[in-house]
């Protein structure tokens, strides 16, 4: 299945410059959604994750369903101030903007096997916040999975030498 069919772009979201990726026809296509979490589920059920790591909100949407299929923990990680309990805290840039992420301090630690799910790798920023706010912990990072890369932004080489797997990449 190609994958690259669900995916719509829209130039200059949200702001000038960027041509947004739009993964909600995926979403909306069972046949494709379901895919795309089978071939995470394919693709890193070797590495054995007990969790999988998966920032909002559009991480959320492909972590969730592959921490069920794969039987690992969910883990949320939020925008500073939304998680409830007591918080690590990470800073990094966007590819438009910059911003902090959160965990839950009990969330992961020593002995964990960390995997990190999100929409879209571009500029890396996101991912590797995420890689930090698990490693801090005491976790180790097993792997990472994107619908969309975006190749030309080098994401890849702020994340470590572990299996990386995006769906569909923009060169
Ligand atoms: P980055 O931290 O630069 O790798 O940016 C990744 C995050 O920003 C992902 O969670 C995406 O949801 C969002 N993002 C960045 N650039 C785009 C884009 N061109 N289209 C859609 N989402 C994007």
């Amino acid at each position: 299945m190609d994958l690259r069919e669900y995916i719509r772009s829209i130039p200059d979201f949200p702001k000038p410059g960027i041509l947004f990726r739009d993964i909600t026809p995926l979403l909306s296509n069972p046949e494709a959604f379901g895919y795309a979490i089978d071939e995470f589920k394919h693709t890193f059920a070797p590495t054995r994750p007990t969790a999988i790591l998966a920032a909002e909100s559009r991480g959320f949407l492909f972590g969730a369903p592959l921490a069920l299929a794969l039987g690992a923990a969910f883990i949320p990680v939020r925008k500073p101030g939304k998680l409830p309990y007591k918080t690590r805290k990470f800073s990094y840039d966007l590819e438009y903007g910059s911003d902090s992420l959160e965990i839950h301090v009990d969330a992961v630690g020593q002995g964990s096997r960390v995997l990190l799910i999100d929409d879209l790798l571009a500029t890396g920023g996101t991912i590797e916040a995420c890689a930090k706010l698990a490693q801090e912990a005491g976790a180790e990072v097993v792997g990472c999975g994107f619908v969309v890369e975006l190749s030309f932004l080098d994401g890849r080489k702020k994340l470590g030498n572990y299996p990386i797997k995006s769906l569909i990449t923009y060169d």
